[in-house]
């Protein structure tokens, strides 16, 4: 069934009298579209989304008639009979699915809200801890007092709160801390371009890590291929929602969705485009507890650079090798602090700034004190561009194997 308005029909302008009629008509129906978990393809719950079911023009979408609804106070009508349908046919969903629902800015301005959901929920058995509320930004601008007051009751009440297209609106991160949100929907814009534009995927990375960093949970929007799925399992992001997994559809086929085991996802992969078959789920927060672990643990001396060479990262064991302190270490060349080991090793370096990774080179260490034998292995960020260098050294003694020893000899 399609969401949109009868292909060939213009929506005309909407006036409050005939959105009035509709509601008292109830014509104004949900549809649900799905959100999936990434990481496994099982199904998470469900976004309801308003249409209007109207007699000649079909199913008219929610951008032509909410803001009528707000403008003319009947959104709390619209609100109450969008829920009622909501609830009741979500009864018949697993306990486990939950229920994110729109919610306009001007409902967060009146005191109305938490009573009008607390009543729905009472008449259909709705468990509220099922439900998630979006709000946008704009819910939050000059009314941060009023706004977190019925959050804080909602969140009494066993809701969840989300914040809505994040990244559109006004001072993005200023509202953040201004509610307690669980959760944080990474707008539809961002995702679309992501496999094209670098600013896009460096923008998602971002946000997914913010929520993470923030323990918010990380939902997606508008996911229309594999290839963005894939990127946003690598960023870490929980959920997804979007034409991939399905469009919204009324209450009659919500049955066959549930049915379904779960969605075949693609194996995560990394912006420079590599496949990655893991089952390793950590946030990027984790992965760096897990990298300083193995930074300060490692028996073998360890650093990153930067594209300048200049020393980011470097454990307890590289600094006691080249004799000098970590401190002395951050932020300098390699070239100024171990200049006689550089000019052996610096055209490995820029070969792994072009891409190449380059394993069990061996240079002499100065004053005949044996050999080095490094790995260097190029990193990139979200956009697949090289930032840096990811360095492994050990020191020997004497030389290992005479037929490696002095590589650089031959560049
Ligand atoms: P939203 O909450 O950000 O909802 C997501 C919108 O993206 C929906 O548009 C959905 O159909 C669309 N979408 C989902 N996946 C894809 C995709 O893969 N590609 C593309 N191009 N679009 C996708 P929809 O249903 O037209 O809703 C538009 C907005 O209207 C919603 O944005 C929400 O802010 C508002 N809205 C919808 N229903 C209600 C409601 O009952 N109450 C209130 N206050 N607002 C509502
Ligand atoms: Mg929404
Ligand atoms: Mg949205």
């Amino acid at each position: 069934m399609s969401a949109a308005s009868t292909p060939g029909k213009p929506v005309p302008r909407i006036s409050a009298a005939a959105l009035h009629r509709a509601l008292c008509k109830d014509e104004i129906i949900p549809f649900f579209q799905p959100i999936v978990k990434l990481h496994s393809g099982h199904l998470a719950g469900f976004e309801v989304l308003s249409r209007w079911k109207h007699p000649t023009l079909g199913f008219v979408p929610p951008d032509r008639f909410i803001a009528v609804a707000e403008k003319s106070g009947l959104i709390d009508m619209l609100t109450r009979q969008i829920l009622e349908h909501a609830f009741k046919a979500a009864s018949s969903l697993g306990e486990s699915l939950t229920l994110s629902v729109n919610i306009s800015p001007v409902q967060l301005r009146t005191p109305e809200l938490p009573d009008l959901l607390r009543s729905i929920a009472k008449s259909t058995g709705f468990a509220l801890d099922r439900l998630v509320i979006e709000i946008t930004e704009s819910a939050l601008i000059g009314n941060v007092e009023t706004a977190l007051a019925i959050a804080e009751e909602l969140k009494a009440m066993g809701c969840k709160i989300s914040l809505d297209d994040f990244g559109t609106g006004y001072s993005s991160l200023f509202h953040l801390q201004s509610l307690p949100f669980d959760e944080l929907k990474v707008d539809r814009s961002f995702v679309g371009s992501m496999a094209l534009k670098r600013e896009s995927r460096k923008i998602v990375g971002a946000v997914v890590g913010l929520g993470q960093s923030l323990g918010l949970k990380t939902v997606a929007e508008g996911i229309e291929t594999e290839e963005q799925a894939a990127m946003l399992l690598w960023f870490g992001c929980e959920l997804g929602q979007g034409w991939l997994f399905g469009k919204a559809v009324p209450a009659e086929e919500l049955s066959e969705i549930i049915a379904k085991p779960r969605w075949r996802l693609p194996a995560k992969v990394s912006p420079d485009g590599e496949k990655r078959h893991s089952t390793f789920e950590a946030s990027p927060s984790h992965r760096l507890i897990e990298l300083q672990a193995l930074y300060s643990g490692a028996p073998i001396g360890l650093a990153f650079v930067d594209a300048d060479l200049r020393y980011v990262n470097v454990n307890r064991k590289l600094a006691d090798m080249n004799e000098a302190s970590i401190e002395d270490h951050l932020g300098r060349r390699i070239s100024d602090v171990i200049p006689e080991i550089f000019p052996h090793i610096e055209p490995y370096l820029r070969r792994a700034l072009l891409g190449e990774s380059i394993s069990e080179v061996e240079v002499p260490l100065p004053h005949s004190r044996g050999i080095r034998t490094l790995c260097y292995e190029p990193a990139r960020d979200e956009s697949g561009e090289i930032v840096g260098i990811s360095i492994a050294s050990s020191d020997f003694a004497h030389k290992r194997h005479s037929h490696a020893a002095y590589a650089i000899a031959a560049d």
